[in-house]
């Protein structure tokens, strides 16, 4: 068998059941050793061509062979792949729980009669007894176990029914050869692997992990608006490329999406608690270019193969870096440079450290350790890439990386930490290790909280010893001696701090040891990024103004109908060009900016070029997330004709404030019809009055109005309500 197999023209095989002229990377050598019959180990990064490693062989070799994966939604994909390059669609089967007996029996019949090349399953079939009496009278060629990093506790996606597949192999023929395949597996994950597989002296095969065209961000995120405006920001500049923005809620995915269309870019959020027609649609729309961004909880990409991702964002600071690299690793499949955005903050990371704090013990603490993980990779000051590959036990030369990350890019000096880590890791034993990393940092800077009063410890001797330096600087600082092993966090007790050996070492004997402190991730507002409200350039609002007047006769309405005159200071501040950045305008909505922007943006062009104006490129961001939501609500309830009275209870607004927000909505484009409420509080002729005095008014002033019309029969609150009538029916 073996003779015959080593006179096999690999290629050849390869052209006849695939087409292809030539093997990817270390594809040839793999399929050679599943032909051979040995154990295969394969860490390969997805898009490397995993899969044809399994499928060629079972195309080759006598009898069926069995592919475990743990995606049951995949399997069918995987199943209709190898069909089309098949004439017959008995070469490939799946079997899980979801076939009915029917559907099962046909499997079942093409297997007996020698038809089917491979099978796919999930753990969970070779549970069933039944079935593995069956496969006992089967020839079975190999087993191929997918998503192989499933079967070690510390791989990002541990399922216990991965640990039995050896047992179960083993009753159906203890000789079958495994071929074990991942994309993402730490030496250690390798270790788990081969072990709990027993696979025989295994070959393992490893693929570089790096990625050149992949060029690694991280950024603060700040507070959660600035996190959004930062992500608005970003994806600005690759308007009309296709991105993924990973986030770990539902809510967040939807607002981002929603805050990125407001914005112009056209995004649709995907997670688990959408109807599964809508997501498949919107998976589609993505493929198909008809979205360019997708905001996603990590449950999107697994399976789709899409080439031109450009940019991956990451919103929420991922679980742990096998995650961050899985995610990351789907921009840029076709060689092109990409772009990976993440955003972090210590808030995050206190969060994922709280989702964990309900599990088992030795779940927790896998876990922690992979936050602590994430943490350094966000904080350090060396070669992203150089991190990350070590990461995933491969060394890497920081000078190969050609300044294709954040800290090649902008190199930042080390600093001399000795007397910081040592004065922290004193800090720690004099308050006899029995506090977490939050109460540490307060003792340094000398906070005066409450909880430090109460123990009397700002007359601990190290109480305000570091105060020279802000609070971000001591975290870094502590998680510095943790990545170091100076400390550690005690799981049990919720991350009290206690010191290692090596931290008493340290501080009997300190050494120079030099950190990265440079990465401030301020969780608290930093400014930075505070909305830029330069000054009115009032020349051009007098410009605008007049031009308003001229428009406003063309189409025969009051000026105030074209653009209000917030609107028009705003324009006098952006100096917008594009039909895009009007929209960007405040009270400029798509349409009004479709009909009015091209005589504005023809004056501000002129008048930007006669005076040589820097206009900012960067826009201020439209957020108008928490005010949509109200807009939305208003307007359905409107159309409820529900009493805005009552709507203004509901949300907690004075009926002033809900006038304004109904305004709001009509002045950037939006037809409200609140006849069935006027014609509760106003006479026809009050409603005639007012409305004929707007149609002729040179300015949308209430109080103007009010003076005409005479304060005897009207209120100002009338007044508002027609006007807010007439808008609607007038501008839109
Ligand atoms: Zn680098």
């Amino acid at each position: 068998m073996a003779a015959i197999l080593e006179k096999l023209n690999l290629k050849k095989e390869l052209q006849n059941h695939f087409g292809f002229d030539s093997f990817k990377g270390r594809q040839e050598e793999i399929i050679q050793s599943v032909l051979d019959g040995k154990d295969t180990l394969v860490i390969m990064p997805t898009g490397g061509g995993k899969s044809l490693c399994y499928q060629l062989p079972a195309m080759i070799l006598e009898g069926t062979a069995i592919i475990i994966s743990p995606l049951i939604a995949l399997m069918k994909n995987q199943v209709d792949l190898v069909r089309s390059y098949c004439e017959n669609d008995e070469v490939a089967h799946f079997m899980n729980s979801s076939l009915n007996k029917t559907q099962t029996k046909k499997v079942k019949a093409d297997l007996v009669a020698g038809a089917t090349k491979l099978l796919y399953v999930a753990p969970e079939t070779l549970t069933k007894q039944e079935n593995i009496d069956f496969f006992k009278e089967l020839k079975i060629s190999f087993v191929a176990v997918d998503e192989a990093h499933c079967i070690s506790e510390w791989g990002h996606d541990f399922r216990p029914e991965y640990r039995r597949i050896r047992v179960m192999i083993e009753e159906i023929d203890n000789s079958i050869p495994i071929i074990a395949l991942t994309a993402t597996a730490t030496p250690k994950v390798r270790l788990d692997i081969s072990k709990n597989l027993q696979m025989e002296e295994p070959i393992i095969y490893v693929d570089s992990f790096n990625r050149d065209n992949l060029f690694y961000e991280i950024d603060a995120k700040g507070t959660r608006e600035e996190g959004l405006t930062k992500v608005v920001k970003f994806a600005k500049q690759y308007e009309g490329k296709a991105g993924i923005v990973y986030c770990l809620n539902r809510k967040s995915t939807e607002e981002i999406a929603e805050m990125l269309r407001v914005n112009g870019i056209n995004a649709a959020a995907y997670h688990a608690g959408m109807d599964s027609a809508v997501r498949t649609k919107t998976q589609d729309d993505f493929i198909m270019e008809e979205v360019d961004v997708i905001c996603a909880t990590i449950a999107f990409g697994m399976g789709i193969d899409k080439p031109d991702v450009r940019y991956v964002v990451h919103f929420d600071i991922p679980k742990s870096l096998e995650n961050y690299y899985q995610e990351t690793g789907r921009a840029g499949r076709d060689g092109l440079p990409s772009h990976l955005y993440a955003l972090f903050s210590y808030k995050d990371i206190e969060k994922l450290e709280k989702l964990m704090r309900d599990k088992p013990v030795a779940e927790r603490e896998i876990g922690s350790q992979h936050v602590m993980e994430v943490v350094g990779y966000a904080e350090t000051a060396e070669c992203r890439r150089k991190f990350l590959l070590h990461y995933f036990g491969e060394n890497y030369d920081a000078k190969g990386c050609e300044k294709n990350c954040d800290n090649c890019k902008n190199p930042k000096e080390k600093i001399e930490g000795k007397d910081d880590i040592l004065l922290t890791l004193k800090a720690i034993d004099s308050l006899d290790e029995n506090f977490k990393i939050n109460y540490i940092v307060n003792v340094l800077t000398g906070a005066k909280a409450q909880e430090i009063l109460t123990f009397k410890h700002d007359k601990n001797q190290y109480y305000g010893k570091g105060s020279e330096h802000d609070k971000t600087y001591w975290n870094s600082i502590i998680r510095q001696a943790m990545l170091n092993n100076f400390i550690y966090k005690e799981i049990e007790n919720y991350g009290i701090l206690k010191l290692t050996d090596a931290g008493r070492a340290f501080m009997k004997k300190p050494k120079s040891i030099k950190l990265s402190i440079n990465h401030e991730f301020n969780t608290e507002s930093s400014g930075a990024i505070a909305s830029q409200t330069g000054a009115v350039d009032n020349v051009l609002l007098k410009v605008l103004k007049d031009l308003r007047k001229k428009v406003a006769k063309k189409h025969s309405v009051p000026p105030f109908v074209v653009f209000q005159d917030p609107s028009l200071e705003d324009m006098a501040t952006q100096y917008p060009i594009t039909v895009a950045e009007f929209e960007k305008i405040t009270g400029v909505s798509k349409g009004k900016a479709m009909r009015y922007a091209s005589e504005f943006s023809d004056a501000i062009k002129k008048y930007v070029d006669e005076n040589n104006i820097d206009r900012p490129d960067d826009f201020v961001v439209k957020s108008i997330v928490k005010k949509s939501v109200l807009k939305v609500y208003i307007i359905t309830n409107i159309d409820k004709k529900i009493p805005i009275n009552t709507l203004a209870d509901n949300k907690n607004l004075s009926l002033a404030e809900m006038y304004h927000e109904i305004e709001t909505i009509v002045s950037s484009g939006t037809k409200v019809n609140i006849d069935y409420y006027i014609d509760e509080l106003l006479e026809d002729w009050q409603k005639e009055e007012i409305y004929d005095y707007f149609r002729e008014a040179e300015t949308d002033s209430l109080e103007d109005a009010l003076a005409e019309l005479g304060s005897d029969d009207f209120e100002l609150e009338d007044i508002q309500l027609m006007r807010i009538k007439f808008m609607s029916e007038m501008a839109n």
